[in-house]
């Protein structure tokens, strides 16, 4: 059959595909996209939507058993429908989802393709029995979860957060392997559920990524539910018990092994780069398998871009959605937009949520900045306290001679919302001398941000 002729294809309908596709049909171009799997990707199935889906059922919960607290009476002790939480998650996951291929197929212009793409040629690609050829091709590939080589882990049955969305039951006892972004996430909602939880971290501290105050403070609310953390976990086994299992933790310190009914793995992500056939099409990747780009997200062949977590300068769907934003900028508008002028944001959602912008203290301590750091407990701040959620701190760091706002971890409820005034503020380079004569709302976390900067000491 000959190849099918385009003036772009994608490849992948995770955060970057579908949108980059309908821009450029819009702008007359002949487009196809190509998925092998759920249309929507990670995101959308086993990332961030059912995830937040379900930690909005595990906060409802934890509100619940907190009733009393709030003068609220209810009869007998809240119990968990795993069930439920299940179908109300899969609802928001298949209207997502399914949002997205019906919209992609509605678009004017727009071919999908349903199977799995490689490379056959520089600017060809071989989907199920079609040969797709195209003069631009945008790779959109996103990743899975990485199951690292520990002994005895292939004795044991193991969960990843793509196996956890079809739990419609509450594991006895959760041992989490990981204690970073997603791993705490499933750690604090399956503890919420009911579960026993033990979360396994090789590190010293939680998301050691983080401020060493801010990996202190989640610890320190996780373990108040209940939750229990082994840390400095140095020899990571696994072994299949008459009843479940048991997770070997340390050579050391401590309690040497773990038992437990269930295991979830989240210790990172690894790049769906290794069967796309890269090498016929002269694209490098790095040594962990993502797409090597420039500044503009081009690859080493000049017809094919890379977007998204396959290209390893984000591992988020807002850095997705940008790469997106910057490609079809800089291909209709000649925008000259760059994935190196963007902020590192992100949150974490445990509860109470971290929302972070900018540099760390770490970071900071490492460039020789001179710089000054104000703090303040959410414990002294009013709608926190008004809604009875006190955990955590907002701190930010500011340069001293130029007052440039530098960075800031917001640890505290509200915090993923309220951090994007310091989003802006920074993306805008307004001094922070400015920021505080700004009048915000109250009762907000927000309006507490100047006044953290009223309390400035060195760093
Ligand atoms: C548990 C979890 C929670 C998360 N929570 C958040 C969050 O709260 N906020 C946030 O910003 N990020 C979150 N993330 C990260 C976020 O999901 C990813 O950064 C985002 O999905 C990346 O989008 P993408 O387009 O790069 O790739 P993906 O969403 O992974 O999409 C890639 C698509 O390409 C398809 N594909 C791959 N290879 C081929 C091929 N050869 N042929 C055809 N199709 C192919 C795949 O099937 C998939 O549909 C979370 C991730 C996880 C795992």
């Amino acid at each position: 059959m000959p190849a099918a002729s385009f003036d772009a294809v994608m490849v992948g309908t995770g955060q970057a595909g579908p949108s980059l596709a309908a821009r450029l049909a819009g702008a007359g171009w002949k487009v196809a996209i190509v998925e092998k799997h759920k249309f929507g990707g990670t995101c959308v199935n086993n990332g961030c939507t059912p995830t937040k889906a379900m930690v909005a059922s595990a906060y409802a919960a934890h509100v619940a058993r907190r009733a009393a607290d709030y003068g609220v009476v209810l009869e007998g002790r809240p119990g968990i429908d795993m069930k439920r939480v299940k179908a109300r998650k899969d609802e928001i996951v298949g209207n997502s989802s399914n949002g997205v291929e019906k919209w992609l197929e509605s678009l004017k212009g727009v071919t999908v393709y349903r199977g799995h793409a490689r490379f056959i040629d520089s600017a060809e690609l071989q989907v199920g029995p079609d040969t797709l050829r195209a003069d631009k091709i945008f790779l959109d590939v996103g990743g899975r979860p990485l199951v690292p080589s520990l002994p005895g882990l292939d004795t044991v049955p193991y969960l990843t957060n793509v196996s956890m969305m079809d739990l419609d039951f509450v594991p006895p006892h959760l041992v989490v392997i990981g204690g970073s972004y997603v791993g705490l996430e499933f750690a604090q909602m399956f503890r919420r559920f009911g579960s026993r939880v033990t979360v396994v971290e090789m590190g010293p501290r939680l998301v050691a990524r983080e401020d060493e105050d801010v990996s202190l403070e989640i610890q320190a609310f996780l373990r108040a539910e209940g939750i229990e953390l082994r840390l400095d976990a140095e020899c990571i086994s696994f072994q299949k018990e008459a009843e479940g299992l048991s997770v070997g933790l340390s050579c050391k310190a401590g309690v040497p092994r773990e038992p437990g009914t269930h295991v979830l793995l989240a210790v990172g992500r690894v790049p769906n780069t290794d069967d796309l056939g890269l090498d016929v099409a002269g694209i490098k990747t790095d040594k962990r398998g993502y797409i090597e780009v420039d500044e503009a997200l081009r690859t080493s062949n000049a017809q094919v871009w890379a977007l998204g977590d396959c290209n390893g300068k984000g591992a988020f769907t807002h850095t997705a959605y940008n790469d997106y934003e910057i490609v079809a900028d800089n291909l209709l508008s000649s925008a000259g937009r760059k994935h190196t002028d963007r902020l590192p944001v992100y949150a974490l959602y445990t509860d109470p949520p971290l929302a972070r912008v900018g540099m760390s203290e770490a970071e900071i301590r490492k460039s020789g900045l001179k710089v000054l750091v104000g703090k303040r407990p959410m414990s002294r701040v009013a709608r926190a306290v008004e809604k009875g959620e006190t955990r955590g701190f907002l701190k930010i760091q500011v340069e001293q001679g130029s007052q440039r706002i530098l960075g800031a971890a917001l640890l505290g409820t509200g915090a993923d919302e309220s951090v994007h005034s310091l989003i802006d503020a920074m993306y805008s380079g307004t001094p922070y001398t400015e920021f505080q004569r700004h009048v915000r709302i109250h009762p907000t976390v927000s309006e507490l941000l100047p006044t953290v900067l009223e309390s400035l000491s060195p760093l």
